[in-house]
């Protein structure tokens, strides 16, 4: 099957090498002529694990391609997957969807044949419809069927997202379109429902209901382990003894410094404007949305506590900055208000990454960039691990202990064990981390 993929970033690439893998025919198109000019080298320009090899063998088959010309790179295509990006608009919140549109425009513009056009970009309920009816006002001369596709892949494990997930949704209003996914797909051998036919608008729903939720359980996780340590539980028990209820289940129930990356920002607040459109308030959503906010900022007042009250004059060494480990993406990444909250408050921020520093390069100022883990921490006061890379998973603690000038070391990922951490001469701060002979006893409700 032939298929063009409209836009090359993190999600146009790998369901395009993914599209490939299995079998159809794919031509990437991107409207940066630097990023096709790289790719058509054999280069990648995201970082994302395996994405390379995949990349590499289809091209090498004859089964992918790359393009700047939508015109000529659209010719054939049986499917048309818009996969542009839709970030958050400047001052209001909602999604901007100019790229969505202004690729829709295009499509409108060059096509010479019957298509089926698919939104893979994450679009509010309605932007099909508003698509349906800009293709039959531009192009009345042609049938272009309209669908939605929302993806569900994770950022640092995406191209195995792709090719086993847990559903692939799609939101169709003809047959003609549900013909044509279906053909897309069907080499997933996905039993039903596995491949899940909604109407548009559900299926556009869908994508923006199952990340508010995600963030969701993560901003309680968050808030549950601010109780832990107050009261002397274990975040990571708490979670575990939760997780193992089938209803709950034990994913995205990790304790950390708030959820960042390019979806779950954007996306719940898109999704409070589409709530506030329909006249339908999503309190809850509203909720994690500020509780998240906060959380960042109070991760600095973490810091600030375990360094005695003030960073003034010290130096802190961050273990990443990306938003989560396996992708060098920074979009919405917490480490972009802790860093510049700990410069702000006097601290000299040394700090690595695996993959994001090229990224972070651009986005955070008077950070000194170090060439490895220890490099970072060594002469530090305080020690932060943000995001949870293998790599440092596994330090050799007494040379960090030997390299750092003090002994502070705030796990934001509850990576390390804090027996483990004293016993190595840290002073260890986890997160939801209670200590019992720290906290007062709480004054419970009289017997009566
Ligand atoms: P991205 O910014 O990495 O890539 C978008 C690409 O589209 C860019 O390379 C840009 O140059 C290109 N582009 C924009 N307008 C174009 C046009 N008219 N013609 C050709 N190319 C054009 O974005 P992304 O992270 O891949 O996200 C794309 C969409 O997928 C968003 O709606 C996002 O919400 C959604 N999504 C992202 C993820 C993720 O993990 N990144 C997961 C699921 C869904």
């Amino acid at each position: 099957m032939k298929i063009s993929i409209i836009g090359s970033g993190y999600v146009g690439l790998v369901s395009g090498a993914g599209f490939a893998e299995l079998g159809h025919e794919v031509v990437c198109i991107d409207k940066d002529r630097e990023k096709i000019a790289l790719l058509e080298q054999g280069q990648v320009p995201i970082y994302e694990p395996g994405l390379d090899e995949v990349l590499a063998r289809n091209v090498k088959a004859g089964r992918m391609r790359f393009s700047s010309e939508l015109s000529s790179a659209i010719v054939d295509a049986e499917l048309i997957f818009i996969a542009v990006g839709t970030p958050t608009r400047r001052g209001d919140g909602h999604a901007d969807l100019s790229y969505v549109f202004a690729a829709a425009e295009e499509i409108a513009q060059e096509l010479r044949h019957d298509c089926v056009v698919v939104t893979k970009s994450t679009v509010p309920v309605g932007t099909g419809d508003r698509l349906v009816r800009l293709f039959g006002e531009r192009r009345p001369d042609r049938r272009i069927d309209v669908a939605s596709n929302p993806e569900f892949l994770r950022e640092g494990s995406a191209l195995d997202d792709f090719l086993r997930p847990d559903r692939v949704v799609c939101g169709i209003r003809s047959d003609t379109a549900r013909e044509a996914l279906t053909r897309a797909y069907r080499p997933l051998r996905l039993n039903d429902p596995g491949l899940l036919f909604t109407g548009i608008e559900s299926a556009e729903l869908i994508k923006y209901a199952a990340n508010s939720f995600l963030a969701m359980k993560i901003t309680f996780i968050n808030e549950i382990a601010d109780l832990c340590e107050e009261v002397g539980a274990d975040v990571q028990t708490v979670a575990k003894g939760i997780g193992l209820d089938g209803r709950i289940g034990g994913k995205f129930l990790n304790a950390g410094p708030g959820y960042g990356g390019s979806c779950f920002p954007k996306d719940t607040l898109a999704l409070l404007r589409t709530a506030e459109m329909a006249e339908v308030p999503l309190r809850l959503v509203e909720t994690v949305v500020g509780v998240n906010e906060q959380r960042k900022r109070a991760m600095v007042r973490k810091v600030l506590k375990a360094a005695g009250g003030s960073l003034n004059g010290k130096t802190v060494g961050v273990l990443g900055v990306t938003f989560k480990p396996n992708t060098d993406d920074m979009r919405d990444s917490p480490s972009l208000v802790v860093i510049p909250s700990l410069v702000a408050e006097g601290a000299t921020v040394q700090a690595f990454d695996p993959e994001g520093m090229e990224n972070a390069r651009g986005m955070l100022d008077n950070v000194k960039w170090a060439t490895d883990a220890y490099a970072a921490l060594a002469g530090c006061d305080v020690g932060i691990l943000m995001t949870e890379w293998n790599e440092f998973r596994a330090l050799d603690l007494a040379r960090v202990g030997k390299s750092m000038k003090g002994r502070v070391f705030v796990d934001l990922r509850n990576v390390y064990d804090g027996d483990t951490m004293a016993a190595a001469g840290f002073v260890y701060v986890g997160v939801g981390k209670g200590v019992l002979s720290e906290t007062e006893p709480l004054p419970l409700a009289e017997v009566t």
